[in-house]
């Protein structure tokens, strides 16, 4: 034991400052040798809750951003344990990626050792923060064993179809190689590396089948997730009921025998309004269908609009420009010859590269017609619509949605409901050979193929004779080599070294290369937590048994920035590890919070250059690591976020001094304050004790809801106000009794979540005074709300509006009449009752009844 253990402390004067610095580390130590917060995943007895946190990328400092996320986190779960729960908080490391590349060939370090060593630094630093982490079952993807479960499970996916290779144009960064299509961003196409303009190349890559699981990833029953993450996720997959449609070119003097047009649309409802086809330029019919007299015209657009980006060709703003080819299709439901244009608005990326153009119910293809004069005819109308306005001359097109809609100079279809229309066009074109009900998805396979040297190596073999052969399960893991060149950055360095590329072929024996591409490192990510569970299993990813009981997990917390990368990939992952039996759950996260974002007190994003950056290490020098993370906590709604504010954490440091004199030095009194230590005039001790017991257990059941429900800077306000009324009752006759040992020990208890060091250190100090033994405020059980003391200082006020019994609020009696105002008309019943009327009078009838009065 060493000399600032409690137990030999008696001596200390009790009203000693509070000083974090001197406390922090030593609670930090102490918890760690009494296995405070090791969990024991085999034990059953309790209610088990697997909490996660996003695992940091190890850039080398852990900034207030980790402490956002990781702090609040941290509360929840020592909240949970207090309630009994089995809690489960692991971390690690996501330690592969770019910049730890990028470091080696600046500074000549390997990324290993940079990796390392930052990894080492945030282990420190993350430790500071006083975190429950589970550090034992740390995962640091860069390990060969993690890796090689990366490789083991591809080899399954391979096995399964889930994996394949395939040529196809691919993004591509000059920096950063290839990139998933969700890496690519903005409108002007740019990498979400380095922003370096997206370039497409025809590659040989690997690719996961994620669009296998496009329709369950669609369904978010059963998992609690923020809204926008889930509308984003939705509109990623895009998915699309519609039909693809055959249109026939009409054969003429100058073409020989007809060709298939196919087009895909969301709208075969308005088939009938198809009054031209648009091709994309580069179209490969686009030669064949051009007549002589229309080459030279056609040929000149070509070569212009290859010199456009798909940006400026896909702006709604800009003139329509466009050639004639001269032929003609047949519309396959009215057999309708229309004339066939190309046009640079239609991509060749996109569909097939061509449509029909429906200019009475589209924006770009109405503006084509106006311009080069081709025919518009409405076919859907709304029900109200008169036949002399169907008939008349369209000034803008109608985006038509189908609901409630009827169809128009639809030959046999017209009058039908839209929706109808639909159904019936789709099965007529499908009795006909000219077309078929599709679903189309925005979401493609993920690319995972990167020419990188920090990532897992991909576990195959490419052989003369065999073809590509997969590295043999024990083989595995296929190790990344320690020494390459990096110098040659854009081009994979793996290829540097004869040594790993030169391998032999395992089927054959003959001589093989290696595949030299390493996996995106978002597939680390997509499974990590499952390794937490059982991190030295050496015969399968996770351990089953572990993994039924422990997942999915109840709560992740982390940044929304992840919506359609990590956060759809490990839903990806997880469902294809369930079909392969590998775990059970087909969700990995149950319930998903997103932390709004820290920015400096400028009100701008935190960086280096801006200067505005706050180093959490030195906030815990200056305030103790308690008030940080209190501070955190305090500043507003968590997903919100928000500036920073230098004196706000000064606020918070008072508070926790206020608290701690309170509970330690219960008979001080403020020098110069003639109110302290004086009840207020008119309150008996008796009076004031219940008032003091209502108000601790008013704030219990409050702040219990706060924890539960994530609604931290309410929290710590409520415990704020309970600790005012300490202050305002330290000194006097209610100083010392029952009820005010009772409202210190539930404050402790309430705050230890949130500021776990320094109710500690009070809580060990009370006992010792006490002359009880030491038992850790963390491993103490929730207190339970007495609602009859709770109730003590209450009463039930009804509310009304113009005289009418609204609402029934229960509030503190003496509550002052604008805080009773305040909340009367918060309450959702009387917003609604008010619908949006100012009040022009509040009637208050001492504080028994309140009657809103409105015009
Ligand atoms: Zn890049
Ligand atoms: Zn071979």
């Amino acid at each position: 034991m060493s000399a600032t253990e409690p137990t030999e402390r008696t001596q200390r004067n009790r009203i000693e400052r509070f000083d974090p610095t001197a406390i922090e580390p030593r609670w930090q130590r102490r918890w760690a040798e009494l296995g405070l917060y090791d969990t024991d995943l085999a034990d059953d007895s309790r209610p088990k809750f697997y909490l996660l946190t996003m695992y940091p990328y190890p850039s080398g400092d852990i900034h207030i951003g980790h402490w956002y996320v990781a702090a609040p986190t941290d509360a929840m779960a020592r909240f949970h344990r207090m309630h009994g729960e089995n809690v489960f908080l692991p971390i690690g490391f996501d330690a592969f990626g770019l910049p730890a590349e990028n470091a080696a060939i600046k500074n000549k370090i390997h990324p290993r050792t940079w990796t390392m060593s930052n990894i080492d630094n945030m282990r420190r630093q993350l430790r500071l923060m006083g975190a429950t982490f589970a550090w034992k079952s740390e995962v640091v993807t860069c390990e060969p064993d993690y890796y090689r479960w990366n490789q083991w499970m591809f080899l399954r996916f391979l096995e399964a179809g889930l994996a394949y290779r395939a040529s196809s144009p691919v993004d591509w960064c000059p920096n950063d190689g290839t990139l998933a299509r969700e890496q690519v961003e903005g409108t002007d196409r740019h990498c979400w590396r380095c922003g370096a303009r997206v370039e497409k190349r025809l590659l040989d890559q690997w690719y996961l089948r994620t669009t296998k699981y496009a329709d369950e990833l669609l369904d978010f029953t059963g998992i609690d997730w923020p809204e926008p993450i889930k509308i984003m996720q939705t509109n990623w997959i895009g998915r699309s009921e519609g039909a693809e449609v055959v249109f026939t070119t009409a054969a003429d003097e100058h073409q020989s025998g007809c060709d298939e047009l196919r087009v895909f649309t969301t709208r075969p409802d308005t088939l009938y309004g198809a009054t031209f086809m648009v091709l994309a330029p580069e179209h490969a019919l686009v030669p064949k269908l051009t007549h002589p007299d229309r080459k030279a015209e056609v040929e000149a657009y070509i070569t212009a609009a290859g010199r456009e980006t798909e940006i400026e060709r896909m702006s709604t703003e800009r003139e329509k420009t466009g050639v004639f080819t001269g032929s003609y299709a047949a519309n396959p439901v009215n057999g309708e010859n229309i004339p066939i244009w190309i046009a640079d608005y239609v991509l060749a990326g996109y569909g097939t590269g061509a449509i029909m153009a429906v200019p009475a119910h589209d924006e770009r293809d109405f503006a084509f017609a106006r311009k080069f004069g081709l025919p518009i005819r409405r076919v859907v109308a709304a029900p109200d619509v008169s036949d002399a306005e169907v008939a008349a001359e369209m000034e803008v097109a109608f985006a038509s949605h189908g609901e409630d809609e009827r169809l128009v100079n639809s030959g046999p279809h017209s009058g039908k409901p839209a929706r109808d229309g639909f159904r019936d066009i789709v099965a007529m074109l499908e009795s006909q050979g000219k077309g078929n009900a599709t679903i189309n998805y925005r979401l493609r396979d993920w690319l995972i193929s990167r020419q990188r040297y920090w990532g897992t190596p991909i576990p195959v073999v490419y052989c003369d004779t065999d073809g590509i052969v997969p590295v043999p399960d024990d083989q595995l893991p296929v190790r990344l080599p320690d020494t390459v060149d990096y110098a040659g950055s854009g081009n994979n360095p793996l290829k540097s070294d004869a040594s790993f590329v030169n391998t032999t072929c395992p089927k054959c024996g003959g001589p093989a290369r290696r595949e030299t591409d390493t996996m995106d490192t978002f597939i680390d990510s997509s499974w990590y937590w499952f390794r937490y569970l059982s991190p030295a299993e050496m015969g399968a990813p996770v351990d089953r048994s572990i993994e039924a009981r422990w997942c999915p997990v109840d709560q992740y917390t982390g940044g929304a920035e992840h919506a359609v990368m990590h956060l759809l990939y490990s839903r990806f992952w997880t469902k294809a590890m369930a079909d392969l039996g590998m775990v059970h759950e087909r969700e990995p996260f149950k319930r998903l919070f997103n932390q709004g974002q820290i920015l400096g007190a400028d009100g701008e994003r935190m960086s280096k250059s801006r200067g505005n950056v706050q180093d959490p290490d030195e906030l815990v020098k200056r305030y103790g690591a308690d008030a940080v993370r209190l501070f955190l906590m305090f500043m507003g709604p968590w997903d919100q976020g928000g500036p920073w504010s230098p004196t706000g954490i000064g606020g918070i440091s008072r508070f926790l001094h206020r608290v701690w004199a309170a509970a330690l030095d219960p008979h001080g009194v403020e020098a110069g304050d003639p109110e302290s230590g004086v009840l207020p005039a008119g309150q008996d001790k008796a009076a004031a004790e219940k008032a003091l017991r209502a108000a601790t257990h008013r704030t219990l059941r409050v702040v219990s809801e706060e924890y539960a429900e994530l609604r931290f800077n309410t929290m710590v306000a409520h415990l704020m106000e309970l600790s005012n009324l300490l202050q305002r009752y330290r000194g006097t006759a209610v100083a010392g009794t029952q009820a005010w040992d009772e409202a210190i020990r539930l404050t402790l208890l309430m705050l230890a979540p949130a500021a776990p060091h320094v109710t500690e250190e009070v809580w060990s100090r009370l006992a010792e005074a006490r002359g009880e033994a030491w038992s850790s405020i963390h491993t103490q059980a929730w207190p339970a709300v007495d609602e009859a003391a709770a109730a003590e200082n209450e009463r039930e006020v009804p509310v009304q509006v113009n005289g009418k019994l609204r609402d029934r609020v229960t509030v503190p009696i003496g509550i002052a009449e604008a805080e009773l105002e305040r909340l009367v008309l918060a309450r959702p019943k009387i917003v609604a009752a008010l619908d949006g009327k100012q009040p022009l009078k509040v009637i208050h009838a001492g504080g028994k009844l309140v009657n809103i009065v409105v015009r």
